[in-house]
């Protein structure tokens, strides 16, 4: 079984959807969680959630991952709380889908800023303790859609891509110090992000994914783990798709 006993997780936007299943299956693992949200009541509901269930400690905090200071105080916090950091799971996102003819360019930024420049502005603060400790675990949730291009998502495509960009750079700048960055890049997920979806849409995707159904939460979790384990002390700078086979 793999065990995260002894180890801290910070994890974003794990209010709810991927990020919690996250946040629950290292808890399960033995884990310490900070469960971290824009919307600090979600936080703390899904914190109380997963300390009832697995017997860990949780700290719930907020922070809008697009903003610097935000940022630096959740790092520091976590910090002050567990005394170290070992894992960052870079997860909050969000989408602003549309035509990119009709696309305004606030949905541009936002989508940029929350997907992207979070993981750059969590990975940098995160990484100093890390690579002073000669030790840790990032993990950024990319997507299929920034791996082949989803019409209507040019904004989203982009930060993806430019999410597993940071991953191979950041990955080669700290690996000696055994600090190891890997994307997971999911596919269709049931969550709130896809329930936006109409039936029509899902039952297209349904159709074109060779295991014909949508993935979980807990498919992304379980991969989490993985990475976020022993197992793959190793592995690093790389993609993992969990997609049902939709891209190869
Ligand atoms: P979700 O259900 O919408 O959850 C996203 C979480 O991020 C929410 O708790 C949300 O908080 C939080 N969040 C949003 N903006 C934030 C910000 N600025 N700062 C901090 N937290 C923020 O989405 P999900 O489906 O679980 O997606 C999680 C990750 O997986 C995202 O990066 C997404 O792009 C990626 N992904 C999802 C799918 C899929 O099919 N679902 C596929 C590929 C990749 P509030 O709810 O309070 O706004």
């Amino acid at each position: 079984m793999i065990t995260l006993k002894g180890k801290s997780a910070l994890v974003t936007g794990s209010g709810r959807g991927i990020g919690k299943e996250i946040a629950a299956k290292f808890a399960k693992a033995g884990a310490d969680i900070c469960v971290s949200d824009i919307d600090l009541a979600t936080a703390q509901e899904t914190a109380q959630e997963i300390a009832k269930e697995y017997g860990v400690k949780t700290i719930a905090l907020a922070a809008n991952v697009a903003k610097e200071e935000d940022v630096n105080e959740l790092v520091k916090k976590f910090v002050e709380e567990f005394g170290k950091i070992d894992i960052l799971v870079n997860n909050a996102g969000i989408t602003k889908d549309g035509l990119v003819i009709d696309m305004k360019e606030s949905d541009w930024d936002a989508v940029i800023d929350v997907n992207l420049k979070s993981a750059f502005l969590c990975t940098k603060a995160a990484t100093r303790y890390m690579l002073k400790a000669r030790s840790g675990r990032v993990i950024n949730i990319a997507s299929i859609s920034g791996q082949i291009g989803l019409p209507g998502q040019a904004n989203y495509s982009a930060s993806k891509a430019g999410m597993i960009g940071l991953t191979k750079a950041v990955a080669k700048e700290v690996a000696k110090r055994s600090v190891t960055v890997n994307a997971i890049a999911p596919g269709f997920i049931r969550t709130a992000m896809t329930d936006k979806l109409s039936p029509e849409v899902v039952k297209g995707y349904e159709d074109a994914i060779p295991m014909r159904v949508l993935g979980l939460p807990e498919d992304i979790a379980n991969s989490a783990l993985f990475l976020a384990s022993d197992l793959a002390g190793y592995i690093t700078g790389q993609v993992i798709a969990v997609n049902g086979g939709l891209a190869m």
